[in-house]
C-alpha cells in the first residue's frame, strides 16, 4: 500500500508545487491568517474530509476517518510566514509588501495537503484516523499550538508527527534526532522596588541601581556555576532601564532578559536561581524585587520510540535518501507542545541546492528550497502512520484493486 501511495503522491506533485507557489506569493503574518486558512479548508472539504475551522484562533484541522477501526495520528503542518521583504527573484515572488514565506511553512503546508489527498483515495482502506493539524501563528509566543491544543485539535490522538523542512542540509537528507532537539526560550522581567532620594543622600534611600546592577552580576552565575557544565543554559540581561537625573536616586529599576535551555530540569533550576539571587539582592540591599519569569515555547523533545520506530521506516522505504543525526540546536519551534501532550517525532528534510540557489539560511530574505522537499515530507508523513497501522500492509490487496 505505501508504494502505491508514492506513486499517487508522485503523481500529484506538479499540483503540490502549484499550491506552494501560491501560498508563496500569499504570505500571511502570524495570527493575520485569513486567505491561507480559506484555502487550505477549502481544499480538505473538497477532498470530503470533516473540517474544522478556527480552531484556537486562525487553525484548521481535518479528520480523515478509515473504514476500519484502529489508532488516531494526528499530522502537523504550520502555515505563517514572516515581517520580512522577499529578495529572490522567482516567479512565485511574494506578492504581499513586506511579508514572505521566509521558513518554508509553505512547504510544510503543501506536503500535508498533499498526504491529505493520497490518503482520501483509499479511505476506506484505512485502520483508524488521521488527523490533519494545520497551524496558524507557528513565528510568534505564544504560538498556536498551544491554543490549538485548549481548542480539543489532539482530543482522541495517539501520536503525533511533524516535519521542517531544512536548509543547511541537502536536498536529498532526512535528519531525526531522539531526545531534546531544539530548545525552550523563556523570556524574565525583574523589577526592583527601591526607596528614591537625593543623590547625596544615599544613607536616606534604597539604591535600586546598585541592588539592580547587582543582581545583573550574580545572574551570571547561574550558566556557570550552578549547571552541569555538560549542558546547555544561557541567561542573558538584554534591557536595564533605571532613572532619569544624574542626582536623583530612583525609586525603581527593571531589567529584562532570555533564558535558553534543553532539560525541563535546568530550566527549572536556571527559574529557581534566578528567583533566588533576587531574593538574595533583596536580604542584602532592603529593595524589593519582583520577578516575573515567563515560559516561551518549550523545549522540543523527541519521543524515542516513535523516533527510532520511523527512522527504521524511512532506511527501509526510502533507502535512495541519506539518513543524518540531527544535531540538537538553540532555535525554538512550537510543535514541542504537541510532544508534551502525546509521543510522536519532528524529523528534517534537506532542501538546500545550490543549482536552484537554494543555500540561505531560515530567516533570510533569499531563502528558498528544492521542492522536491514537498513529497520527501509526505513521504516520510506516510511512513509514520504505516508505524501506526493506519495505513496497513496487509489490505494491500484491496488497495491496489
Ligand atoms: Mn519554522
Amino acid at each position: 500500500m505505501i508504494n502505491n501511495l508514492y506513486e499517487k503522491l508522485d503523481d500529484i506533485q506538479p499540483e503540490l508545487v502549484k499550491i506552494r507557489r501560491d501560498l508563496h506569493m500569499h504570505p500571511e503574518l502570524s495570527n493575520e491568517e485569513k486567505r491561507t486558512p480559506k484555502l487550505i479548508a477549502d481544499y480538505l472539504t473538497g477532498l470530503g474530509l470533516e473540517v474544522k475551522t478556527e480552531v484556537g484562533g486562525n487553525g484548521v484541522v481535518g479528520y480523515l476517518k478509515g473504514g476500519k477501526p484502529g489508532e488516531t495520528v494526528a499530522l502537523r503542518a504550520d502555515f505563517d510566514a514572516l515581517p520580512m521583504q522577499d529578495e529572490k527573484e522567482v516567479p512565485y515572488k511574494s506578492q504581499n509588501e513586506g511579508i514572505t514565506h521566509a521558513c518554508g511553512h509553505d512547504i510544510h503546508t503543501a506536503a500535508l495537503l498533499g498526504v491529505a489527498k493520497v490518503l482520501s483515495s483509499v479511505k476506506h482502506d484505512l485502520a483508524g484516523t488521521v488527523v490533519f493539524i494545520h497551524q496558524f501563528a507557528e513565528e510568534v509566543a505564544p504560538g498556536g499550538a498551544k491554543r490549538m491544543i485548549a481548542d480539543g485539535c489532539l482530543d482522541g490522538v495517539d501520536a503525533v508527527y511533524g516535519a521542517h523542512v531544512w536548509s543547511e542540509n541537502n536536498v536529498g537528507e532526512i535528519l531525526f534526532n531522539e531526545g531534546y532537539t531544539m530548545a525552550a526560550a523563556d523570556t524574565f522581567e525583574i523589577g526592583i522596588h527601591g526607596k528614591g532620594g537625593h543623590g547625596a543622600l544615599p544613607h536616606l534611600a534604597i539604591d535600586p541601581v546598585v541592588a539592580a546592577s547587582q543582581l545583573v552580576v550574580n545572574l551570571q552565575q547561574i550558566a556557570s556555576r550552578a549547571v552541569d557544565p555538560l549542558k546547555a543554559a544561557v541567561v542573558t540581561v538584554g534591557s536595564f532601564h533605571s532613572g532619569e537625573a544624574l542626582n536623583v536616586i530612583p525609586d525603581t529599576a527593571v531589567i529584562k532578559g532570555t533564558v535558553r535551555t534543553y532539560d525541563e530540569e535546568i530550566r527549572l533550576l536556571v527559574e529557581k536561581k534566578i528567583k533566588a539571587a533576587a531574593r538574595g539582592v533583596e536580604e542584602q540591599t532592603g529593595i524589593k524585587a519582583e520577578v516575573n519569569y515567563k515560559y516561551g515555547h518549550t523545549s522540543l523533545y523527541n519521543h524515542q520510540q516513535q523516533t527510532t520506530e520511523l527512522k527504521q521506516l524511512t532506511e527501509r522505504h526510502l533507502d535512495q535518501y541519506k539518513l543524518l543525526r540531527m544535531e540538537p540546536f538553540m532555535g525554538a519551534e512550537d510543535f514541542a507542545y504537541y510532544l508534551k501532550e502525546v509521543p510522536g517525532t519532528f524529523f528534517f528534510v534537506g532542501g538546500r541546492n545550490p543549482e536552484l540557489n537554494a543555500v540561505y539560511p531560515h530567516h533570510h530574505p533569499k531563502f528558498d528550497v528544492d521542492e522536491d522537499t514537498i513529497n520527501t515530507i509526505g513521504k516520510v508523513l506516510l511512513l509514520s502512520l504505516l508505524n501506526h497501522n493506519v495505513i496497513n500492509k496487509k489490505h494491500k490487496a484491496s488497495v491496489t484493486q
